[in-house]
């Protein structure tokens, strides 16, 4: 099981080690990390948490934090993709943190989404059979971020939205009908 304070202290390593500094919003970076570890545990790799995940790790090997495109955004913007990593300036609160473009080629986020909407379409037909059928069994419920209108369908809602990075508590979910299976 991975601990909160091993996905903290490896960050931290990693960060002093490229002489970066961790977000200095200790809720914002509590989230990123807990978002970390949740992946970490869901496939086994730590990968990005404010990316979707393909949950196939040659399709997701260049979001695996620290991603292929911190070191870039970090120099270009003095911050990462999600603002886990960022430079002393920016830690300092001298230059503020805003959405940056995504460095990651669009055909492997193309990649990563056809999989993973692949394995979700696939979920989504046996969660809804087991919401309908059996309501006490079925987990997986439809969220939506309410800043931006990203779907997705999962147990809980995200630390993070992958789009806009709004906080977990910006989703709100999606109720599911049982009784729409049998009208005609
Ligand atoms: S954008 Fe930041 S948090 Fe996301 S994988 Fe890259 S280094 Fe890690």
């Amino acid at each position: 099981m991975t601990t909160l304070q091993k996905v903290r202290q490896r960050a931290e390593s990693d960060a002093r080690s490229r002489g970066y500094y961790l977000n200095p919003d200790l809720q914002f970076l509590e989230n990123l990390l807990e978002g970390l570890k949740q992946n970490e545990e869901r496939y086994d790799y730590p990968s990005c948490p404010c990316r979707i995940s393909s949950g196939t790790f040659e399709v997701d090997r260049d979001i695996i934090c620290p991603c292929d495109y911190r070191d870039a955004d970090v120099e270009e913007y003095g911050y990462c993709y999600c603002a886990l990593y960022v430079r002393k300036d920016v830690s300092e609160g001298k230059t503020p943190i805003r959405p940056i473009p995504e460095r990651r080629p669009r055909e492997k986020q193309e990649r990563a989404y056809a999989v993973s909407a692949e394995t979700s379409t696939e979920k989504l037909a046996e969660r809804t059979a087991a919401f309908v059928d059996k309501p006490s069994e079925a987990k997986m419920k439809m969220w939506y971020c309410k800043q931006c209108g990203y779907v997705c369908f999962r147990e809980e809602p995200p630390y993070i939205c992958p789009i806009c990075k709004a906080k977990r508590e910006m989703f709100d979910e999606i109720r599911l009908k049982a009784d729409t299976r049998d009208v005609a």
